[in-house]
C-alpha cells in the first residue's frame, strides 16, 4: 500500500504542479493579448486622426479649387464688360455677377484659408504625436516579443511535464486512480496529510478508528466527512 499511496503524491504532486504552470500560462497569455488589443486601439485612434487631417486638407483644395473657378469665371465676365459689346440692360446684369462673384469669392477664400490653416497645425500636432506612438511601439513589441518567447517556452515546459505525468500515471494502480479521478473533478486537494488528528482539506477531526489506519498505511483511507484520500504527515 505504502508504494501505491507514494506513485498517488507523487501524481498529486505533478497535477498541482501542471495546474500551476497552466495558470502561468494564462497569465501571460491574458498579457499578451492586453498588449496586442492597447497596441492595435492606439493605432486606430492615430489612424483616424490621419484621416480626419487629411479630410480638412481635401476640404480646404477644394476651396482654393473654387476659388481659382470663381476667379476664372470673374475674369471672363470682365473681358466681356470691357469689349463694350453689349447692351446697356446686359452690362448692368453682368456688373452685378461680377460684385456678388467678388463677395461669394472673398467668403470662399477665407474660408478656404482657415481650412488649410487648421489643417498646417493639425499636421503638426499629429506629426508628433506619431513620432512618440514609433517610439512606443517599438517598445511595446519589443515587450510583446519578449511575451511571446516565454510563451512557447512555458508551452515546451508544459509539454514536457504532461509526459512526465503520464509516466505517472502508469505507477498509479487502476482503483486507486479511478478514486483520484473522481475527487479531482471536486476538489484541488484529493490527497492530503492527516494534522493533529484531523483531516488537512475539511479540517474534520478524524476517528480513531480512521486514524489507526491511516498511521499503519496498509490500505487507501479516506476522510469520513470529505472523501478526500489521506496519508500520514
Ligand atoms: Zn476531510
Amino acid at each position: 500500500m505504502k508504494r501505491e499511496l507514494d506513485a498517488l503524491l507523487a501524481l498529486t504532486a505533478q497535477d498541482a504542479r501542471l495546474r500551476a504552470l497552466h495558470e502561468k500560462l494564462e497569465r501571460l497569455q491574458a498579457q499578451l493579448r492586453q498588449l496586442e488589443g492597447t497596441l492595435a486601439a492606439e493605432q486606430r485612434a492615430l489612424d483616424e486622426e490621419r484621416r480626419k487631417l487629411e479630410e480638412l486638407k481635401r476640404l480646404g483644395r477644394e476651396r482654393s479649387a473654387e476659388v481659382d473657378d470663381l476667379d476664372a469665371q470673374l475674369r471672363k465676365y470682365q473681358r466681356q464688360l470691357d469689349e463694350g459689346l453689349l447692351s446697356f440692360k446686359e452690362m448692368e446684369a453682368l456688373r452685378e455677377k461680377i460684385a456678388s462673384g467678388r463677395r461669394r469669392m472673398e467668403r470662399l477664400e477665407e474660408e478656404a484659408i482657415e481650412l488649410l490653416e487648421r489643417a498646417e497645425q493639425q499636421e503638426a500636432t499629429l506629426k508628433t504625436q506619431e513620432a512618440s506612438f514609433a517610439q512606443w511601439k517599438a517598445r511595446l513589441e519589443g515587450e510583446i516579443a519578449e511575451l511571446r518567447r516565454e510563451i512557447e517556452h512555458q508551452q515546451r515546459v508544459l509539454e514536457q511535464e504532461r509526459a512526465k505525468r503520464d509516466r505517472l500515471l502508469k505507477e498509479v494502480e487502476p482503483g486507486l486512480l479511478e478514486r483520484y479521478r473522481r475527487l479531482s473533478a471536486d476538489y484541488d486537494d484529493p490527497v492530503v496529510p492527516v494534522r493533529d488528528g484531523r483531516c488537512t482539506g475539511c479540517t474534520l477531526q478524524l476517528s480513531e478508528i480512521t486514524l489507526e489506519r491511516v498511521r499503519e498505511g496498509r490500505e487507501v483511507t479516506t476522510c469520513e466527512s470529505c472523501g478526500r484520500i489521506l496519508y500520514a504527515a
